[in-house]
């Protein structure tokens, strides 16, 4: 800690003298950045606050909390320790609430810096953005009408599943079917809310996405079904032009991995 203070206190010293050198003798200095070292954190640093596109709806995750108006979840929570590692001020953080549509045009857009939203770390998605080490494993499952008697994806043979756009649910489910000798069709919707509600009025006949996504969407007359179809790591992401702010995540996360802090927030979050 107390070299990484002398350091930071050189690097301000440092650009205290450069901008009076720049200014060419006169009074004018430069603003008295603290380098991080990593020149895209220093673009955030530049910017006063750190711009993380999360989820309002998923508990545990990212909820946007109705009665008290803040963000809520273990990613939220980590959003909140990268602010702190930041500018030692874990409130620097503007959330943007993003779906599974929104959050990567988001990122390339430049709109926000990280994605810590129930992103799944797929091959393909590695080709478009860049992910931190894994700080959770959720899973794919089904919501269904408790009145409809369903027990799993081999009673939905000829139904219709209602999947979130640009989510990998879909993919999971066909497969999952076609492992049961099982026929399934798809409509697929920007959000949650409107997949919830064409469960509730019938026009698909099961909703499918993680559980942990479902879980937010429970009531009286829905309930999970039992199965899990393939596990969903979720990683934070990052646009793929900033390997620099990837890699510096990435540092965080595998020590917070290391020392016990993702580990206490899937506690305190119960997940
Ligand atoms: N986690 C899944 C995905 O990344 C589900 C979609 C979502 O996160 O909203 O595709």
């Amino acid at each position: 800690m107390k070299v990484m203070k002398k350091v930071l206190g050189t690097v301000l010293i440092m650009a205290a003298v450069t901008g009076a050198v720049f200014a060419g003798g006169k009074k004018e200095q430069a603003p008295a950045v603290q380098s991080t070292g990593n020149a895209d954190v220093d673009k955030i640093v530049r910017a006063g606050a750190l711009r993380v596109g999360v989820k309002s709806d998923v508990p545990g995750f990212g909820l946007l909390n109705p009665d008290t108006g803040h963000y809520e979840g273990l990613e939220i929570d980590m959003a909140k320790l990268i602010a702190r590692e930041i500018f030692r001020d874990e409130n620097r953080v503007v959330f943007t609430p993003v779906t599974a549509k929104t959050r990567g045009p988001l990122l390339d857009n430049g709109d926000i810096d990280f994605v810590i939203a129930t992103f799944t770390v797929t091959e393909e998605r590695k080709l478009t953005y860049n992910f931190s080490s894994i700080y959770y494993t959720d899973g794919v499952g089904l919501l269904t009408k408790k009145a409809a008697g369903y027990t799993g994806l081999k009673d939905l043979n000829g139904k219709t599943v209602g999947v979130a756009q640009s989510s990998t649910s879909r993919k999971v489910i066909e497969k999952g079917a076609a492992s049961l000798g099982v026929s399934v069709k798809f409509l697929e919707y920007a959000t949650y809310p409107e997949i919830k509600a064409a469960l509730d009025s019938g026009r698909v006949d099961a909703f499918s996405v993680d559980k942990a996504i479902l879980r937010g969407y429970l009531d009286a007359s829905v309930g999970l079904l039992p199965d899990t179809y393939e596990p969903q790591p979720y990683g934070i992401a990052s646009k793929l032009s900033n390997r620099n702010l990837a890699s510096w995540v990435d540092g965080l996360v595998t020590r917070w991995l290391g020392d016990g802090t993702i580990k206490a927030l899937i506690a305190k979050y119960d997940l």
